[in-house]
């Protein structure tokens, strides 16, 4: 029996949580276990509590039942968190871990710090979703079902362009595209399709952006005023750390966004050489080898500056 389903027996009430603005494999391993457990474990109260996710991912079962506010009265058998590689990641929703009951951790980041009762943790898995559909039986995986996990993949393997993706990473999207789902929409709408201000803004920061490091990494920012005048918030910001990368030349990419006045979230994405986990790490922050972020304080020339310090230095090592 696979740990979700031990976990799950003998369990009245679960809450299902992700992390802080919440991203395809987020919404879609909190959705994809929603509706696994509505149709396997009927007799289980289950609720998803995130951050409003974006409005591309309203095609997903189950989206119109997610609570975006935590409850006074947080009481749980059970709290299963979803490619959150520690506490803080759960944000406002942290506060289940102590009136949550037992907790199961499932994740794909390799910083994660094991804060479950019980903790699946796969760095080699593309997704959170990846890791799902092996504690889940797969003749009970329903079409909704397929559809959360194979977002989820989609979204983190960038279609499965980077190199978290496998061959069973594909073996598994193959599947679920067996069960009858609308493949195509789903990588057009909810991956590739931006609104005009998305564009806008996305345009803005590449033009911009900065080339550092003899052309081997790249930097762009947007600030607080100008997400303003745009009438963009962090859910408009997915896609553009990922364009920065994609410059020939380019090792690391660098994006940055002012969340309040002098603190920015950044985002750090590389090809082949920089680990950019290691750098997220030191700055409290965490991720994957090649995706990774953080959130710093201070000047944003100051942000920059200690990032690439450490970027330039694992670039020197590799030399
Ligand atoms: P993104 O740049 O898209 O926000 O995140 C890239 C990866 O790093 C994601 O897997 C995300 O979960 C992780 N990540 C981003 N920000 C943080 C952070 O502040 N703390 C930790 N632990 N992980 C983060
Ligand atoms: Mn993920």
């Amino acid at each position: 029996m696979s740990l979700l389903h031990s976990f799950l027996e003998n369990k009245k009430t679960a809450v299902i949580l992700g992390h802080t603005n919440p991203d395809g494999d987020c919404v879609g391993s909190c959705l994809a276990v929603y509706n696994y457990l509505k149709d396997c474990f009927p007799q289980v109260d289950v609720t998803v509590y995130l951050e409003q996710p974006a409005d591309k991912f309203r095609y997903l079962n189950g989206f119109e039942q997610i609570r975006t506010e935590m409850p006074a009265d947080f009481q749980a058998d059970g709290c299963i968190c979803l490619d959150s590689g520690d506490r803080d990641r759960l944000g406002a929703f942290s506060g289940f871990l102590e009136g949550g009951g037992e907790v199961l951790c499932v994740d794909h980041h390799i910083t994660n710090t094991r804060y479950g009762d019980k903790n699946v943790v796969e760095p080699e898995a593309s997704s959170t979703c990846e890791v799902l559909f092996g504690l889940m039986d797969e003749e009970k995986i329903s079409k909704e079902t397929a559809a959360c996990l194979y977002t989820g993949i989609v979204h983190d393997t960038g279609v499965f362009q980077y190199t978290n993706t496998s061959a069973k990473t594909m073996e598994i999207a193959g599947k679920m595209m067996a069960k009858g789902i609308d493949f195509s929409t789903i990588v057009s709408e909810s991956f590739y399709q931006k609104s005009y201000v998305q564009n806008q803004v996305l345009g803005r920061a590449l033009l911009e952006s900065i080339l550092f490091c003899d052309g081997q990494c790249i930097f762009s920012a947007i600030r607080k005023r100008d997400m303003e005048f745009y009438g963009v918030t962090s859910r408009d910001m997915e896609g553009i750390v990922e364009q920065l990368r994609s410059t020939a030349g380019v090792e690391c990419a660098i994006f940055l966004y002012e969340k309040e006045f002098q603190e920015y979230k950044v985002s750090m994405r590389s090809k082949k050489k920089v680990d950019v986990s290691k750098v997220a790490s030191y700055f409290g922050g965490g991720g994957h080898v090649r995706a990774a972020g953080c959130t710093m304080n201070g000047r944003m020339h100051d942000v920059v500056n200690n990032l690439s310090i450490h970027i330039a230095k694992q670039l020197e090592e590799q030399a």
